[in-house]
């Protein structure tokens, strides 16, 4: 009974469905990212779990995933600036020996009445949202051009849509992430290179802290969502593991929302 306990969740059909696929991740030392890592990893693919300015999270993460006997590499970069990135891309397709999936998942959120936004608070939402995915996505691709092929996969949000007030950077940042799909959909299909976005909804991760630990806040965003929970990291972790595998070749250029029904709720957020 206690080896069932701790067999991992991934079920049978879906074993070993990313076997010989590398796949980075940004942003993977927490939250969402480590989830999505870990079950890439599962799946049978190499991962590379990126993080900035915390090894120890990183190190957490890529000996979880030993301990399920997969195989990961912790890639330290600040996602927002191009000698990191460059430097993080070759270094995992050196050790990696190639890249197949890349997830852009690194993200951050800003708060403020939007008459009150400042100039710094922009720029940085900016850089890490969408500098960030130009970037990775930019490097990945050069390689995926070169080896046959590959998918992007942005973590988005329900927000590149959804109007958020108070976030005006997170929003603006979410909805250039959506262009941005659709374009590069456009312009690397030639390369067989497939871009797709996923838009969670409210998911509880290091992120929505603040509204987590709020009992009323946290009840009144339940009360958003037609399923009546807040989603799990792992939800998104799965869905992004079937974007990755053979199974979705024939997704590029939409976003797949994962939210529990919230973007049709009337008055959401
Ligand atoms: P999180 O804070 O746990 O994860 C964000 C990660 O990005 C962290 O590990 C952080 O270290 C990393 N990061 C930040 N700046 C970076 C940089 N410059 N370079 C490299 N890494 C950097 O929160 P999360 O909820 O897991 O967020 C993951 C993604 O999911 C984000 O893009 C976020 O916008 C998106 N998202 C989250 C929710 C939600 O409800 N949690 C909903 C919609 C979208």
């Amino acid at each position: 009974m206690s080896t069932l306990r701790h067999m991992p969740s991934t079920p049978p059909s879906q074993h070993r469905s990313l076997q010989g696929k590398a796949a980075l991740v940004t942003g993977a030392s927490s939250g969402i990212g480590r989830e999505i890592a870990l079950e890439l990893a599962r799946r049978g693919a190499v991962v590379g779990v990126n993080y900035i300015g915390k090894p120890d999270a990183a190190q957490e993460v890529v000996q979880a995933i030993a301990n399920e006997q997969g195989k990961a590499l912790a890639c330290e970069a600040d996602v927002s600036k191009a000698a990191d990135v460059t430097r993080m891309v070759s270094d995992f397709i050196k050790q990696a020996g190639r890249i197949d999936v890349l997830v852009n998942n690194a993200g951050i959120e800003e708060e403020s009445p939007f008459l009150e936004k400042t100039e710094e608070e922009w720029d940085k939402v900016m850089a890490v949202n969408l500098k960030g995915p130009f970037l990775c996505t930019q490097m990945a691709a050069r390689s995926m051009a070169k080896t046959g092929g590959g998918t992007i996969i942005n973590i988005s949000s329900v927000h590149e849509d959804l109007p958020f007030p108070g976030y005006a950077s997170y929003c603006a940042a979410k909805g250039g992430l959506r262009m941005l799909c659709r374009d590069l959909a456009l312009e690397l299909a030639p390369h067989k290179i497939n871009v797709v976005n996923v838009a969670p909804g409210a998911i509880a991760t290091p992120i929505n802290l603040r509204t987590l630990q709020d009992p009323e806040k946290k009840l009144a965003l339940i009360r958003e969502i037609p399923l009546g929970r807040i989603g799990e990291p792992s939800d998104v972790a799965k869905l992004v593991c079937y974007l990755a595998s053979d199974d979705a070749s024939y997704i590029t250029g939409t976003t797949v929302v994962i939210d529990g029904g919230l973007m049709h709720q009337t008055g959401s957020l």
